[in-house]
């Protein structure tokens, strides 16, 4: 196969892989403030019964004062036992008397009620707490994961660019230009292999002459619908090793 050719083939590889890299890595800290969402969801349920137990907690200390004071109330109306004179008197104080400790009843209710809800409220808080930690833990170990991958993705960026680089000046001037006007017209695929008769690129039929000259390989033909420039599979040997090791062809149609 032209040298060339080979030259091309390997290079859209390197573009099509940093291409993916540099998209994969625009996309990485979306995945970081993904993995965060829990830790965000939770610490706001927190704050919200937090806020929940201050004002529980204020309610508890109003109704203990009030109950204190009704306490206060009633026995302030047995002290005036002595100063009743008639048995009319007496009944009303009685009667007093019994609703003071009706109105002390319901005081000691809605205080029982009210330290029933704080237990509770307290009980949900410490829960959240564990719960508070196991998302706070998963998500470290998320960020930790994405960032090893984006350091995986900038070593292999590097390594993609040198060889990217060395490639480069080995092809042809005015055939690299026309590789890199076909590749941003065609979204990354400048060259496209002829499958079936048909060109890989835009999946049309090419007639049988034009695919029996890119079989032949004597100069580079371009795909008569989309330009593409066309290779034949399979490859000579020399190449055929180097797909093994990153099986292009594969890619090139996944990312499609
Ligand atoms: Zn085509």
């Amino acid at each position: 196969m032209n040298s060339q050719l080979q030259f091309l083939i390997e290079l859209q590889r390197f573009d099509l892989r940093i291409f993916e890299i540099l998209d994969h890595k625009k996309k990485l800290p979306e995945l970081i403030h993904m993995a965060k969402a829990p830790v965000l969801e939770v610490s706001k349920q927190l704050e919200i019964l937090q806020q929940a137990g201050e004002t529980l907690t204020k309610q508890r200390r109003d109704g203990e004062q009030e109950l204190s004071l009704q306490e206060e109330h009633i026995q302030k109306i047995r002290g005036r036992l002595n100063d009743l004179k008639t048995n009319k008197e007496y009944q009303a104080h009685l009667f007093e008397i019994e609703l003071a400790r009706k109105k002390k009843d319901a005081l000691e209710e809605s205080v029982l009620e009210v330290l029933e809800q704080v237990e509770k409220n307290q009980t949900e808080q410490q829960e959240l707490h564990v719960r508070m930690g196991e998302v706070e833990q998963a998500f470290a170990k998320a960020k930790e994961q994405l960032e090893s991958e984006r350091l995986a993705l900038e070593q292999e960026l590097s390594t993609l660019e040198r060889q990217h680089g060395e490639l480069t000046v080995q092809v042809d001037h005015g055939l690299l230009a026309r590789y890199t006007k076909l590749k941003s017209l065609r979204k990354g695929f400048a060259i496209a292999k002829v499958a079936d008769g048909a060109c890989s690129g835009c999946r049309l039929q090419l007639p049988p002459q034009l695919v029996a000259e890119v079989k032949r390989a004597d100069e580079l033909l371009n795909c008569s619908y989309c330009h593409r420039i066309l290779y034949w599979e399979p490859m000579p040997d020399t190449l055929i090793d180097a797909q093994a090791q990153a099986p292009e062809s594969e890619n090139i149609q996944e990312l499609r």
